[in-house]
């Protein structure tokens, strides 16, 4: 794994979104329909700058969903310039974009175009990859994620990870649960986390009384759960998704999705989801990325379903391609 250090060590903010117009990342090939690709660090402030400002602190007279769209947040991911290659193959090409906290971020766009390489840069599971190769710049809160000093492991349970097939460990629910407070060696209030992880996770009700249970003997549903449960548990500040729910009935979809907006209550969810309505239900940002590892577009969710920039995106959306 290997970065670019030129572009890392310019001591810049990652919070500040970068008002340099000579700054080449910052200059969008199509300036009227990129609002988000190379432009999600300053050339949009509808899609960035403006989101950190609160412009309505009391929420008055807004519906729920605009409110969250306008309130403060601060960014908890932010990427610049970031490319990733596995060998020759490049996965992502110049990403640039800020993820607020407390939000769901919803990355969407046909197979192969990088969705899943995003996320999983971002708690370093493409180190895993010995052919994956990664430039630019991409930073936790202020941390530099593949600064030499970052530890994968820790940095893995500040950013948890849910993945498409539910994989709890033969272990017992709570044993699953409890798993990576061990790990960590705590030993103090484990049954309250247990349970309160579990109640985050909208699967106290139905297991309660069996926490001894083997893990493996409850449904797909029950198992995502239980493994979003075991996300929460070592007390992560995001949480990454991967099709959470596409290995899932439509019940059980909808009682992910449910919990997917309880837990931006408490935590930045972003997901990668091949549904559109799926994202367009859940999220309060959306990112479009299209052939080639290109993030095409980057907005409110809304914006993107009802007036995307870009005529790319809009074929997209309207099923024109992909
Ligand atoms: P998406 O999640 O949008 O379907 P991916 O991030 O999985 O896209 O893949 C982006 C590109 O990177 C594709 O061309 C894919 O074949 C390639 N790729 C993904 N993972 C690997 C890997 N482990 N080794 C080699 N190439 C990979």
């Amino acid at each position: 794994m290997s970065r670019d250090t030129t572009q890392t060590e310019s001591g810049t903010d990652p919070t500040e979104p970068s008002t340099d117009p000579t700054e080449p990342s910052t200059e969008p090939t199509e300036p009227s329909t990129d609002t988000a690709g190379s432009g999600t660090d300053g050339a949009d402030p509808s899609a960035d700058a403006d989101q950190l400002v609160d412009t309505d602190p009391g929420g008055g007279g807004l519906s729920e969903r605009e409110r969250r769209e306008t309130a403060a947040t601060e960014p908890v991911v932010t990427a610049r310039g970031l490319d990733v290659y596995y060998g020759d193959t490049q996965a992502l090409d110049d990403v640039s974009i800020q993820i607020p906290a407390n939000r769901v971020t919803a990355m969407i766009g046909p197979s192969g175009c990088g969705k899943s390489t995003f996320l999983r840069s971002i708690n370093r599971m493409n180190d895993l990859v010995d052919i994956a190769r990664v430039d630019g710049e991409l930073f936790f809160q202020d941390a530099e994620i593949y600064a030499d000093e970052v530890d994968p492991v820790a940095l893995r349970r500040q950013v948890g990870m849910v993945f498409q097939h539910p994989n709890p460990f033969p272990k017992s629910i709570y044993d699953n649960v409890a798993y990576g407070l061990r790990v960590q060696g705590r030993t103090d209030d484990l049954d309250a986390v247990v349970e309160e992880s579990l109640r985050k996770a909208a699967l106290w009700e139905e297991v309660n009384d069996r926490l001894d249970e083997t893990a493996t003997g409850l449904s797909g549903g029950q198992q995502q759960r239980l493994c979003i449960a075991r996300a929460i548990a070592v007390d992560p500040e995001v949480i990454l998704m991967d099709e959470p729910a596409s290995a899932l009935d439509p019940v059980a979809t909808s009682k992910i999705e449910d919990l997917i907006a309880e837990l931006a209550e408490s935590y930045t969810v972003v997901i990668v989801t091949h549904n559109m309505q799926q994202a367009a239900r859940i999220s309060d940002r959306t990112a479009v990325f299209l052939t080639g590892g290109e993030l095409v577009e980057y907005d409110r969710t809304e914006k993107i379903f009802e007036n995307p920039e870009s005529q790319r995106v809009e074929d997209y959306i309207t099923g024109k391609f992909g």
